[in-house]
């Protein structure tokens, strides 16, 4: 059986005594094992990182991100390798992998305009004879921690943009689907990146712990579930580290009595069960202002749901693939079981499914909770599974409490026709990112992504402009440069211009 390894200073290396096991989550099969790097390691790597910097920081912007270009060339040529590499790991259906892959190159598209991201600002005669100008340097070594669950697109939101500005860095991808973030980054190998500006080290706890420890690692970003964020963002600043850790989230749609409901039933199917509910914007919890619109969007939903295609992640045409691991289709099943304890009502359950020929994949199909209330877990927790919750709330004003009120606030949408509505809904709602008649409202690279409360601890979003801001440090030069032939007095007073 394969076992991947490492890649530290441009090469496949191996490190660490423990492996994990990598799933096919369709068939419940072990296809690899992956390395779990040890401390040494991940020194070695810190190491590669630290001795590429100076070059590497000092090259020009420009001959930078001609390796980008490349990069995102040979990535599209790769696409339906990697995409299967996504799709066999993961579970997530073909077209989902292509389309993650893509919102993944937008970012490498908006790295490569680094030499107009870093060039400053700069003002002529700030004082008599004086010029100053601000400009924008690399941080140092950086690293990257990311989820299962976008195991291309998640580190493309990060390296790219990281290096661009300069910085050398050390990815940390998820051990349970570690296959094609390898994969992509020995194609940025390929694309001409000199050794040890981009470093990958598989592995778990252990890992990112070295990290977290190292000094000569300056900023981490860090991308997963809310108790490992909250963890990564105190250990990092704690020991003066500059940390961006986004978090896990509970998403609500809110329908309006005016919403075109087809189109909210359709968009709600896709956003709630697409990727098996497995995405941090993926919409949980319908709240639907009044009783007719929650009797009348369930009544479109639960043929939908029975209708779902559900199969291996590795066949076209599907709606949905499996979980990503046993232990995982277990923790949802428990939430699903809880919810009828809590007397919320189940309108579909799709535990128990059965896929024929993939018997022993991780499999559950699309369920549908009725008057769910806020104190129940199942309204509360991330569940990260297909489990979609209606709750019924009187008015918009209800509706914008009841978000406001939850600790997460990743992203949020509201359905309707009413553009005062949704004006209000915008201004009033305390989330980092909001649709209107928009699902799924992730920014796109050019903008930034982010939530609020506890889905994201740090000053700065993810990618885009905060990212830029992110990765590198500002520099202000003020300079002067007084005519020879003249001399001037000592000044005691603080100077200024009036
Ligand atoms: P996770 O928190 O279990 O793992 C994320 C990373 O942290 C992995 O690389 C993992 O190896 C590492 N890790 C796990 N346990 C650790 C520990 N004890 N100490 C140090 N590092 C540890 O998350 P996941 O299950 O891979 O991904 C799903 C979660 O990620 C969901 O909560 C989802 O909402 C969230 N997510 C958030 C966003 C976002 O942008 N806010 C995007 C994608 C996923």
């Amino acid at each position: 059986m394969k076992i991947i390894t490492h890649l530290i200073n441009g090469e496949m290396t191996a490190g660490g005594n423990r492996t994990s096991a990598v799933f096919n989550p369709s068939t419940g099969n072990t296809i690899r094992q992956v390395e779990m790097a040890d401390t040494t390691t991940v020194q070695n790597a810190i190491t590669a990182a630290k001795a590429a910097l100076p070059h590497w920081r000092n090259t020009p912007p420009v001959k930078r991100v001609q390796i980008l270009f490349r990069f995102k060339q040979l990535i599209e040529q790769h696409e339906e390798q990697i995409i299967s590499l996504i799709s066999e790991e993961h579970g997530k259906t073909l077209e989902d992998s292509a389309g993650e892959l893509k919102r993944g190159i937008e970012n490498i598209d908006f790295a490569v305009g680094a030499p107009e991201l870093l060039k400053g600002e700069y003002s002529r005669n700030v004082g008599p004879e004086i010029d100053s100008w601000s400009d924008f340097h690399a941080v140092g070594v950086v690293a990257g921690i990311t989820p299962f669950n976008f195991p291309a697109m998640v580190p493309l939101w990060m390296y790219p943009l990281a290096i661009a500005c300069g910085n050398t860095f050390i990815l940390k991808p998820s051990e349970r689907a570690p296959s094609s973030t390898l994969f992509i980054a020995q194609l940025l190998h390929q694309a001409g990146l000199p050794d040890g500006v981009l470093n990958v080290v598989n592995g778990d706890k252990e890992a990112v712990d070295c990290l977290l420890a190292s000094p000569d690692v300056k900023a981490i970003s860090f991308v997963g579930s809310t108790p490992i964020a909250e963890y990564i963002y105190s250990e990092g600043t704690r020991r003066g580290k500059r940390v961006q850790a986004l978090g896990g989230a509970k998403n609500h749609a809110v329908i309006m009595p005016d919403a075109d409901l087809n189109n909210a039933a359709n968009a709600l199917m896709g956003a709630a069960y697409g990727s098996c509910g497995e995405r941090c914007m993926a919409i949980s919890v319908a709240v639907c202002v009044g009783d007719q619109v929650a009797d009348a969007l369930i009544e479109k939903l639960k043929p939908q749901i029975n209708g779902l295609k559900i199969g291996a992640g590795t066949n076209r045409g599907l709606d949905m693939g499996p979980l990503i691991t046993k232990a995982h289709l277990e923790k949802v099943s428990d939430y699903v079981t809880d919810g009828l304890k809590s007397g919320a009502e189940l309108v579909v359950d799709g535990r128990n499914l059965s896929v024929t020929g993939h018997e022993n994949g991780f499999f559950i199909g699309g369920c549908l909770f009725d008057h769910v209330t806020p104190e129940m877990r199942i309204y509360r927790e991330e569940i990260f599974g297909p489990v979609l919750c209606v709750v019924r709330v009187p008015s918009l004003e209800d509706a914008i409490a009841l978000i406001n009120a939850h600790e997460y606030g990743n992203g949020t949408c509201v359905f309707t026709n009413d553009g005062e509505v949704a004006r209000l809904f915008a201004n009033e709602i305390e989330v980092g990112m909001v649709g209107v008649n928009v699902p799924l409202p992730v920014p796109v690279s050019y903008h930034s992504f982010g939530g609020w409360k506890r889905s994201l601890f740090g000053d700065l979003h993810a990618y885009g402009p905060d990212g830029v801001r992110f990765y590198t440090r500002r520099k202000t030069v003020t300079q002067r440069w007084i005519k020879r032939e003249r001399h001037e007095a000592a000044q005691f007073y603080f100077p200024s211009n009036h």
